[in-house]
């Protein structure tokens, strides 16, 4: 009888890597990778000040033009005239203009009058008088021709500021709260601790290869103006409130875009001192642990979902901080306070900060001048700018209060704005970006101009936030009213520029546990044209509906 050969057991499958240098995934997996790889996006630099500036924008490498570019702020802008319609079906190469948007990274939000004065003389001379406030506290500019970039740079360099890593997969810009140092009600001024990343990491080749961008906040506000919860690293004030030392809370893995998540609490508590060097730790497991195969699957967030907090601090701590550290409270939670800074309120030094509200963060070269102007002239010049496009002149004595409010006033930037001007928020949109599907900023101007004419009264803190696509730039999410620019179809049957609906978004604060994501009301769209009467109703039916201090 033959005997039959017995079948040999099946090699385990071997699981498919994400592409996690820290388990052997050292080979690129897609694209981007591979150009990070072949070169580090901080050399690119040189390449423009030697070559792409002297030569202009067709002798730049195309694996510069649309990756290590970004390595210092810079993007091809949107070429003009093309519909959103065509976003998706275009080339890249097909959508991009031959001048740049650069982001000028303003950590912790802190400006003197005379950086004020330089960013405002670039946008004039270089970038045809555009200056955009982001909700991440830095200032674009577009319409830059790579010619000039050497120029601004050195200007820029001269006061103190950069470019670097305020694009790209790197650490992009820490934010701070704007009245760090100054705010009686604030836990700690965080200034130092932004400071120490800023100078010991940002440019540093250990970080400049990260798998995908990676946003940082340092705040002691009590308002937790810089929104820990989503943030991919971040560190919220706290007080032990057995000791009362006052350190920070660690917070990993927030983000939203496409696949929105709330951060997590890793339970750690960090000292002041000790924030630094947390703070490449979690960086440096995201570097080596994060996910390389898929651009839409390398964000923290993911990682930190797959391992959970406990074994993302037990890696964090055994591999790269050497130490563990302490337990710690959470952040008291703020649920219903205004987390914005606008207004005039008095610092702890007894001089006041003024907070004004440009529109959605548009500004320009002449205004920013002017601002730096009446800083300088009321106050001692410095300036912040916010988490929510606004702007801050901070050291105003008393007698100077009445005076600059006036003037901000006269400007067209007031410091009691309505709640419609105050509370919406609008991304770059389809005037610079290339993925943009809709027209942002126009269309949330005028939605504010209609609101304050339609409904005087109104006045319970409503966010409206305004995205031009569904990556969230502007945080639609976590808004009241998120408006995802899309194209809807009209009652013509015609596709044209329109928004699909998220509705009850918020950031509660403190451990975050009353925070949740705007729902998406299935089939509920409105056209651009139909907006302002669609939020009406949506703000008249609430305004009736709502209980008592809701
Ligand atoms: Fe561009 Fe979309 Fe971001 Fe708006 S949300 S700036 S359209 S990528």
């Amino acid at each position: 009888m033959a005997r039959t050969t017995p079948a040999k057991p099946a090699a385990p499958r071997r699981k498919r890597g994400e592409g996690q240098w820290a388990l052997g995934y050292r080979e690129p997996l897609n694209k981007n990778e591979e150009n990070k790889k072949n070169d580090d996006g901080l050399n690119v630099r040189q390449r423009i000040i030697d070559i792409y500036a002297k030569h202009g924008f067709d002798s730049i490498d195309p694996a510069d033009l649309r990756g290590r570019m970004r390595w210092y702020g810079l993007y091809t802008q949107r070429r003009q005239g093309i519909d959103g319609g065509k976003t998706a079906v275009l080339e890249p190469e097909e959508l991009d203009d031959r001048y740049f948007m650069l982001r000028v990274r303003i950590d912790g939000g802190q400006l003197s009058a005379e950086q004020l004065r330089v960013i405002s003389d670039i946008s004039v001379k270089y970038a045809r008088g555009t200056a955009d406030i982001t909700d991440r506290q830095n200032i674009q500019l577009h319409w830059i021709e790579i010619e000039s970039v050497p120029a601004i740079w050195e200007a820029l360099e001269a006061v103190g500021l950069s470019t670097t890593e305020a694009c790209g997969d790197t650490p992009r810009v820490v934010m701070g709260c704007p009245l760090a140092g100054l705010d009686g009600d604030e836990l700690i001024d965080a200034t130092p601790e932004i400071a120490a990343v800023a100078e010991r990491y940002i440019g540093d080749p250990e970080f400049s290869n990260l798998p995908r961008k990676f946003k940082s906040s340092i705040s002691g506000c009590a308002a937790q103006c810089t929104h820990h919860e989503i943030n991919d690293v971040a560190f919220a004030a706290v007080r032990d409130p057995e000791t009362g030392e006052v350190g920070y809370d660690l917070w990993v893995g927030g983000g939203l875009s496409t696949n929105p998540m709330l951060a997590k609490r890793l339970g750690a508590f960090v000292r002041p001192d000790q924030v630094a060097e947390v703070w490449a730790a979690v960086a440096g497991v995201f570097r080596d642990y994060g996910y390389r195969r898929l651009r839409h699957r390398a964000r923290i967030k993911f990682l930190i979902a797959d391992w959970g907090a406990e074994k993302f601090r037990e890696v964090m701590e055994q591999e790269y901080l050497g130490y563990s550290l302490p337990d710690g409270p959470a952040p008291v939670n703020v649920d219903g306070a205004l987390r914005d800074h606008v207004g005039v309120h008095q610092q702890t030094d007894g001089l006041f900060y003024v907070g004004f509200a440009p529109r959605v963060g548009r500004v320009n070269g002449e205004l920013l001048a002017a601002i730096g102007t009446l800083a300088s002239r009321y106050g001692s010049g410095r300036v912040r700018t916010t988490a929510e496009q606004k702007m801050v002149i901070i050291d105003v004595p008393s007698e100077n209060v009445h005076e600059l409010v006036a003037e901000l006033d006269a400007l067209g930037l007031p410091v009691k704005p309505s709640v419609f001007r105050r509370h919406t928020m609008a991304c770059t949109g389809i005037e610079f970006c290339k993925l943009a599907i809709v027209e942002t900023k126009g269309r949330a101007m005028q939605l504010i101009d209609e609101l304050e004419r339609r409904l005087p009264g109104f006045e319970s803190p409503v966010t409206i936030n305004v995205n031009g696509c569904p990556n969230s730039c502007a945080r639609i999410q976590v808004a009241d009213i998120g408006l995802k620019g899309s194209l809807v179809t009209d009652a013509d049957g015609k596709q044209v520029e329109g928004f699909q609906i998220h509705l009850g978004g918020t950031l509660t604060g403190g451990d975050a546990s009353g925070s949740g994501f705007g729902r998406k009301v299935r089939g509920l769209k409105a056209t651009a044209e139909e907006l302002p009467d669609y939020v009406e109703r949506v703000l008249r039916r609430y305004d009736a509906a709502r209980e008592v201090g809701e």
